[in-house]
């Protein structure tokens, strides 16, 4: 297949590309950097499937040629990022998923959404199985990411109900390794690069909120096999096991061998105060599950860090 990739340069597009490169597709890599790294791709520049087009998707999308498949993960991610970024994650996620939309229909390509825990917002449900609507606050700050990734899943099921577009739409729940930015902002790399620098581990809170964390490996053999078998319903890919934010900075601690303090700081507003997939959906009808411990993924990620830290 030749399949674009929006948000090719990120933590997750970067190895998305690897993954579709290696089982033999072409791939078409869309990106505007505004939270990308180039380098993440670097290791892809002389390869002959590979090709890489600066564009920022909230306009118009033009590809030569044709294209089987469009996973469209153009977006911040990070809270810090959508924070500074309202108004281009707003678009991107809205404008940006409707070009991806169209592009995936003027070519007939099969389309994924990389969408987000974070449609449950603080949920009221746990834990969060896809029949759940969420618990979100749109005019609080993270609104512009929550509601952007609501809009996207709800534009991507009128494509699909009314053109017939092959769609599927993945909740992604939060997914750490190599590759994340050490300054994005999200626990695991703020926490391992505090670790590596013998600063203070920045706790939120008083770090009994949760979160499950998901290596990014499982993360892209979950997302193949929906875009591959999968259905048209949004489905939830994380790993189920969930640790509080002190045991994660407990663990890095222990991990990285640091004798960093850990220090308090407040809770950002609307801050999830739990979150777990219920992954049933992605067992029956992908037979999915994540293989990869959260100390056997840090680890990796630790040496990564270790490896790029400036
Ligand atoms: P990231 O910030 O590393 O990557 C996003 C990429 O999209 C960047 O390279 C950025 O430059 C690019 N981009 C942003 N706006 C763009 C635009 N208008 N045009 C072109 N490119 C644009 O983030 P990530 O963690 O790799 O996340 C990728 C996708 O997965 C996002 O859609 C995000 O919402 C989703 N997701 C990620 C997680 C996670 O834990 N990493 C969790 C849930 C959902
Ligand atoms: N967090 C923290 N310290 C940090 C960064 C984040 O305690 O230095 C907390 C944050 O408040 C949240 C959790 O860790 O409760 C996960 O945050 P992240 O930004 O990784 O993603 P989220 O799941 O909130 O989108």
């Amino acid at each position: 297949m030749r399949i674009l990739v929006t948000g090719a340069a990120g933590f997750l597009g970067s190895h998305l590309c690897d993954r579709l490169l290696s089982l033999g597709h072409r791939v078409v890599g869309m990106d505007n950097f505004v939270t990308g790294n180039r380098t993440n791709l670097d290791h892809l520049k002389s390869h002959s499937s590979f090709q890489l087009i600066l564009h920022d998707v909230a306009n118009f999308i033009e590809v030569e040629g044709p294209l089987e498949g469009v996973f469209h993960f153009a977006s911040p991610a990070s809270p810090v990022d959508y924070l500074e970024l309202p108004i281009q994650t707003l678009k991107v996620g809205s404008l940006g998923t409707h070009k991806a939309l169209g592009l995936s229909k003027a070519k007939g390509a099969r389309f994924l959404l990389a969408s987000t825990s974070e449609v449950y917002g603080d949920p009221l449900v746990h834990p969060q199985p896809e029949s759940y609507w969420g618990n979100v606050n749109p005019v609080g700050p993270r609104g512009v990411y929550d509601e952007a990734k609501r809009f996207a899943e709800a534009m991507t099921m009128a494509y699909h109900r009314y053109h017939n577009l092959d769609t599927r739409i993945v909740r992604i729940f939060n997914t750490y390794g190599p590759r994340m930015r050490p300054h994005d902002g999200r626990v695991v790399s703020n926490f391992i690069v505090q670790a590596l620098r013998g600063e203070p581990l920045t706790v939120y809170g008083d770090g009994s909120q949760t979160r499950s964390f998901c290596y990014v490996d499982d993360l892209v053999e979950g997302i193949v096999r929906l875009f591959e078998r999968g259905g048209p319903e949004p489905t939830n890919i994380g790993n189920p096991h969930e640790f509080t934010v002190r045991q994660l900075a407990e663990l890095v601690l222990r991990l990285t061998n640091g004798r960093s303090a850990i220090v308090k700081q407040p809770l950002p507003t609307d801050d999830p105060k739990v979150r777990q997939p219920d992954i049933r959906r992605a067992r029956e009808t992908l037979g999915w599950e994540p293989t990869v411990t959260l100390e056997d993924g840090l680890r990796r990620t630790i040496e990564y860090f270790r490896g790029h830290m400036a």
